[in-house]
């Protein structure tokens, strides 16, 4: 099974140290540190707009950040590595952007919820309300009843438990939200703050969709290969370097010298040596399990709503890709055709047409990375009596590991600011992307952030 995208010619981990020596010996117009979709983003587009020569460089052994996934090599099923990745947008720009470099497939996302030994279709809908309550209940009816509920909570509530109850009354919120938010902050409901809750969409009708985004889907070959066709894109004007960190890799410190123009989308508070303090995360504690059953839970996502299990829940991954069940071998796969349309200069801002499953672009795209087919044989069928299960569990962030989710706290905040204050000032360095920010962003809010912060960039750089 394909897990590494270093194979790709243009990617190189740190003990190749030639690659460098090509670095040294022609200085990179920009170093962007990080390659996840921030950095992925920035440097397609300064090669491909601005011409540019962009070194990539990523602390990690593989490319696209939080979103990378493998396939695991007993079941030949997709994993996403850092937490359930799926694509959503209503974004034209970012929808037309994304499918220059992969197809996605149909796949609609989902969620349910276990309370009480009992299942219910998350987000709360009607369903949810009917189930719950034991009623037949019309939207007018279900409206009156939550707003009824909602009436006992203070006008202003002081903490997220009232914050709850005053959205959505205190039944629904003691069930699907109460303990879930305790166990993702590991604090009760009566200590958090109201801000952390802003709003609980309840549906009045019988949509479970889990988005309400226009398109939606997941990279067709998995998550690697949608990657791996943005550098390809780029062919010699990209180099990569992977388990390299900007911090210490000494031939990275030539170029810090150098004050080389550099996007960094690693931690700012790092950048600048904490000097203010930390910015607090969340992280999350991933346990996987390959499974002897065909099919575990019968559904994508399960949350567990009570405190016990403490997981908050469990991604079975085969879920999101069904389709790989009937997929056949083929040898004619030829990557030299892969990437013709994402070598142009630029894409077309004004086309606005749906590329979604269309029949001109997949042909254009078709990549040879489906590494659940290999020899003429489908690996994720073979497998298919058995499943992988990941168990998520959230834990508080200690520096050294993952940072999931910014916390986000006013004293985080003020922090923040003094760290921008001195990101303003640098002359050749740019701060973007989640860990760059300190912001929880979607993947595609993270490319249009890449494509704002490119369109801002390319007056100073042609
Ligand atoms: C658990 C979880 C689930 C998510 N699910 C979804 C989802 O379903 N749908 C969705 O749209 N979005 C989802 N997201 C958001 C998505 O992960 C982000 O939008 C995206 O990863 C942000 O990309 P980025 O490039 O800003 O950051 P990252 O992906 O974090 O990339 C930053 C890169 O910088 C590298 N780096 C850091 N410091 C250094 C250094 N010193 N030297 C070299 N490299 C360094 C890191 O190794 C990393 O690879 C989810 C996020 C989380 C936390």
């Amino acid at each position: 099974m394909n897990k590494d995208n270093s194979k790709n010619t243009s990617v190189r981990s740190n003990n190749q140290a030639s690659t460098m020596n090509n670095v040294a010996a022609s200085q990179p117009d920009v170093l962007i540190v990080g390659a996840g979709l921030f950095g992925l983003t920035m440097a397609e587009r300064l090669v491909h707009n601005s011409g540019k020569k962009v070194l990539l460089i990523d602390k990690r052994n593989h490319l696209g950040g939080n979103c990378y996934s493998e396939f695991d090599a007993e079941t030949g099923i997709e994993c996403h590595k850092y937490g359930a990745h799926l694509f959503h947008t209503s974004d034209e720009r970012v929808w037309q952007y994304v499918n220059r470099f992969t197809k996605f497939t149909n796949y609609v996302h989902k969620v349910y919820t276990t309370h009480n030994d009992e299942v219910f279709p998350l987000p709360i809908n009607l369903s949810t309300i009917n189930q719950f309550f034991h009623a037949a209940y019309t939207p007018d009816e279900a409206k009156v009843k939550i707003a009824e509920q909602a009436a006992s909570a203070p006008a202003e509530p002081q903490n997220l438990a009232e914050q709850g109850i005053s959205l959505i009354g205190q039944p629904l919120f003691d069930a699907f939200i109460k303990n879930y938010t305790t166990k993702q902050w590991q604090t009760p409901a009566e200590e958090l703050s109201p801000d952390i809750i802003k709003r609980l969409p309840v549906r009045y009708n019988y949509d479970n969709r889990y988005f309400n985004n226009k398109y939606e889907g997941l990279p067709v070959d998995g998550y690697a290969a949608w990657f791996d066709n943005i550098v390809k894109s780029c062919q010699s004007s990209l180099e990569i370097r992977l388990e390299t960190d900007y911090f210490t890799d000494p031939a990275i410190q030539k170029l810090r010298a150098a004050k080389i123009l550099t996007i960094f989308t690693g931690p700012i508070d790092q950048f600048y040596q904490y000097q203010f303090g930390e910015l607090k995360w969340r992280s999350l504690d991933l346990q996987k399990e390959v499974l002897d059953v065909s099919d575990f839970q019968g559904c994508p996502v399960m949350n567990y709503a009570d405190l016990e299990p403490k997981y908050t829940r469990i991604h079975e991954f085969k879920h999101f890709h069904p389709e790989r069940q009937n997929s056949q071998p083929s040898n004619n796969l030829d990557d030299s055709n892969n990437y013709k349309d994402a070598r142009s200069d630029d894409y077309n801002e004004n086309d606005n047409t749906n590329h979604h499953n269309s029949a001109e672009t997949s042909s254009n795209l078709m990549s040879s990375r489906q590494p659940w087919l290999r020899d003429g044989r489908n690996y994720y069928a073979e497998n298919s009596g058995k499943s992988v299960i990941v168990r998520e569990y959230s834990k508080t962030w200690h520096r050294g590991e993952e940072p999931y989710y910014p916390v986000n706290t006013a004293d985080d905040r003020e922090k923040l600011a003094q760290y921008q204050a001195l990101g303003r000032a640098e002359a050749n360095v740019i701060f973007g992307g989640r860990l760059g920010e300190y912001a929880y962003y979607d993947m595609d809010k993270t490319i249009a952030s890449a494509l704002a912060c490119y369109d801002s960039l390319k007056t100073k750089l042609n």
